[in-house]
């Protein structure tokens, strides 16, 4: 998936922003590239945990349609851990396997790292992230 270095750092600002909490937001995309950051709210304002608000989730897919986009990753962050999926990531995008799942660790404040995983299945893999400039 190819993505814009300002679009992965409007993830990594609301990371910080959100911190303690995890942040998430979804990101449309066009042909295989990330267009848009869209910032939604965590509907369990949780440090461990997030789900998209689903008034976010209806308004912001509905905007991306609109635009004749699609829906290319859903984003959260970790702020104490690494940038790769929990158990309790894996479940919950069995309820919505097709977009890329970005995760954006800040654990480590100064250098923090943005990965993309597809999550169906059961099956964990990694997408490689092209960023471009
Ligand atoms: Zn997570």
């Amino acid at each position: 998936m190819r993505i814009a270095s300002e679009l992965i750092d409007e993830i990594v600002a609301h990371a910080r922003e959100d911190a303690p909490n995890e942040c998430c937001g979804l990101v449309a995309g066009k042909d295989g590239a990330a267009t848009r950051v869209f910032r939604a709210r965590n509907e369990m304002a949780s440090p461990l945990a997030y789900n998209v608000h689903p008034q976010d989730l209806l308004r912001i897919t509905n905007e991306i349609e609109r635009a004749g986009e699609e829906l290319a990753a859903i984003y959260h962050s970790h702020t104490k851990s690494a940038a790769e999926p929990s158990q309790t990531d894996i479940n919950l995008a069995a309820n919505w396997p097709d977009p890329v799942y970005l995760i954006c660790s800040i654990a480590e404040a100064n250098a923090p790292v943005v990965r993309g995983w597809h999550l169906s299945d059961d099956a964990v893999a990694e997408v490689e992230l092209s960023i471009t400039a």
